[in-house]
């Protein structure tokens, strides 16, 4: 078997084209312009380029980017203080911290900080309370795209045992709980697990989001499985230049899934698409008007608000 390879890059170029037209929407019929306000503390330089990335995609979408940075040294009471600035600010209807934080400043108290209507990372603890006891809530745009992925392979996800590996906040816990949302039957991985190529062999669905290179192999993945691949690891190439690879071994697990996201090209440019989503939605909610998920054809994942 070879599987079909899930194009997240496409898939997500045509999420930020619905975006964009939903914009245009509410600018031209509410006079309404989603703002996102992305603060980044520090230079480091794969932040920079994230940072960079979203602020560009969020200007072709045509919402306003607010660009806020802070030297390093900028302490934990500055960054609060602006916060609460852009809390207050009428035009910003989305706030996103770039993580991570220098070690000087407690980021729990930070994200805790963003208002929860604008908290359009889905980090704070409202919204993953809200996520887990079934309310609408900003998500995790990471956990978001891949159940956007999945579902273009698979239409329902119902009965279905899946296995997500990583149990972090940003990603394995938000995802457990969006598939079960789903209604599928789900295990959650991590460092501890016993057989994890056992357990992992049980599932239809495959979610890996360890940060370690290529350790999902072939003889993990039950044949035919849809896997989804969230790892982004650097490692040295054979030609002595680094270049990234996932945490499911590509090559030999295409052999056996049904379906499988590449690294790059998957899961990461889903993540950005779904902050658009998210800074949409977050503009809408708080001017009072309704996520047009329907609209914009994507009501499957994101149900309606
Ligand atoms: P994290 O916070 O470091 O969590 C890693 C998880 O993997 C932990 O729960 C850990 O278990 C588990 N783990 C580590 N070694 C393991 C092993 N040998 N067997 C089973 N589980 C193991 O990482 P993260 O922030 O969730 O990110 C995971 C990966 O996704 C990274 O490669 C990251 O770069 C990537 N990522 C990609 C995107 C994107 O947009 N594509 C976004 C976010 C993250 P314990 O809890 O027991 O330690």
């Amino acid at each position: 078997m070879t599987a079909q390879i899930i194009d997240g890059k496409g898939i997500a170029a045509d999420l930020r084209g619905r975006v964009a037209e939903a914009v245009h929407r509410l600018v031209r019929d509410r006079g309404i312009v989603p703002g996102l306000a992305v603060v980044l503390v520090g230079s480091n330089p794969a932040s920079e380029v994230y940072v960079g990335s979203k602020m560009k995609m969020t200007s072709g979408s045509g919402m306003r980017s607010f660009d806020h940075r802070l030297p390093a040294s900028a302490t934990e009471a500055e960054l609060l203080t602006l916060i609460g600035r852009l809390n207050a600010d009428p035009t910003v209807h989305g706030i996103l911290v770039q993580l991570p934080l220098p070690s000087h400043i407690d980021s729990h108290r930070v994200l805790s900080t963003i208002d929860p209507a604008k908290d359009v990372d889905g980090f704070h603890p409202v919204n993953a309370g809200r996520l887990s006891t079934g309310l609408p809530a900003l998500t995790p745009c990471t956990p978001l795209g891949c159940i956007y992925l999945a579902k273009v392979v698979r239409k329902s996800l119902e009965g279905l045992e899946a296995i997500v590996i990583g149990r972090s906040n940003i990603v394995g816990k938000p995802l457990v709980q969006l598939l079960l949302n789903e209604n599928a039957t789900v295990t959650i991985a991590h460092s501890r697990t016993r057989d994890l190529p056992g357990v992992c062999r049980r599932a239809d669905l495959v979610f890996a989001a360890v940060g370690r290179p290529e350790m999902v192999r072939r003889d993990w993945v039950k044949p035919g499985a849809t896997v989804i691949d969230v790892g982004i690891n650097r490692v040295p190439g054979s030609d002595g230049r680094s270049h990234i690879v996932g945490d499911v071994a590509f090559a030999e697990v295409s052999e056996v899934a049904g379906a499988i996201t590449p690294v790059p090209g998957g899961v990461g440019p889903m993540t950005i698409a779904c902050l658009l989503a998210n800074t949409l939605r977050a503009a809408c909610a708080i001017s009072g008007y309704s996520f047009p998920a329907s609209g914009m054809g994507i009501e499957n994942v994101y149900g309606r608000d």
